[in-house]
């Protein structure tokens, strides 16, 4: 851990980095009780029976993959020069937004200079740019910029989730990682089940990522699986085994089935090149909030 103390660019509040728990830092849930998982057994075992709340403390203290771990702290306390004067978040990037979504927007995983570093998923890169921008422009977020966790934005029915939580190499976590992590992104995703309407998938990755997990959460996914492509829709049946009904008193589960839309990733690769336009990524989060 960096022995440098920061301020954090909102907040003025010194912090080193990464940022231990329960210090301070907005949004951030943990306290000093908080427990760690140190394998895929323990995030198993610490996802089964957390609240949306424990979700969100327990998977952003998670050091369960010891090659990430790793990344995520060496960039923390490395830094990209443009954001030396920062202290990094350094952890996993917990799921966040509307406690009862009516959209669950899914990802592939934080940056390692964004939300790695703000601890806002999507926040502080030009992904995340691209993707508040959409989301105010359509009525879902209550600005247009996310540029640090305690700036004020706020989402209205849309919840954003990663499939992997901490920043990979490449951008590329491995099949292991993916699945080490699968049970916190499970428990999240069967708890806010009973008010989600529409699902966006950005890119490939997260379109596998979420058919498997709304498989595993009780939905009806077809076979063969339906193929990722931009403005792809999938209805996915909430079966008997839907488990949002054992999860959650919630009594108001809002439709008979649940729509998966594909997007393409709002990527410096996709926006520079014109593969994913503005008026694109409005018409598929427009779709979705009006589902
Ligand atoms: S990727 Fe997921 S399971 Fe692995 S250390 Fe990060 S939060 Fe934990």
């Amino acid at each position: 851990m960096g022995d440098v103390e920061l301020p954090h660019p909102v907040t003025g509040v010194l912090f080193p980095s990464p940022v231990p728990p329960g210090t301070g830092w907005p949004d951030d849930l943990t306290v000093d009780e908080t427990p760690v998982a140190t394998s895929a057994v323990d995030v198993v075992e610490l996802a089964a029976d957390a609240s949306l709340d424990d979700v969100t403390a327990r998977s952003s203290v998670c050091r369960a993959c010891s090659r990430l771990v790793e990344w995520r702290e060496d960039v923390a306390t490395a830094k990209r020069h443009s954001f030396a004067d920062q202290p990094y978040w350094g952890r996993p990037t917990p799921g966040w937004g509307d406690p009862a979504p009516r959209v669950l927007v899914i990802g592939l995983a934080p940056a390692a200079n964004g939300g790695n570093r703000t601890g806002r998923i999507f926040t502080g890169d030009r992904s995340g740019d691209w993707l508040f921008a959409a989301m105010h422009r359509v009525g879902l977020a209550n600005q247009p910029t996310s540029q640090h966790a305690g700036d004020g934005l706020r989402l209205a029915g849309v919840r954003i989730v990663a499939t992997v939580r901490c920043a990979p190499p490449a951008n590329k976590p491995t099949p292991a990682e993916r699945d080490a992590c699968a049970p916190w992104l499970n428990r999240e995703v069967a708890l806010v089940l009973p008010t989600v309407r529409a699902v966006v998938a950005l890119g490939s990755f997260a379109w596998n990522a979420a058919l498997a997990v709304l498989g595993r959460v009780g939905l009806e996914i077809p076979r063969p699986r339906p193929k990722f492509g931009h403005g792809a829709e999938v209805s996915l049946p909430r079966g008997p085994g839907d488990s949002a009904g054992s999860i959650s008193s919630a009594s108001d589960v809002s439709s008979p089935s649940i729509v998966l839309i594909g997007s393409y990733h709002p990527s410096q690769q996709n926006t520079f090149t014109g593969k994913l336009t503005e008026q694109m990524l409005d018409d598929v989060l427009t779709r979705a909030a009006t589902l």
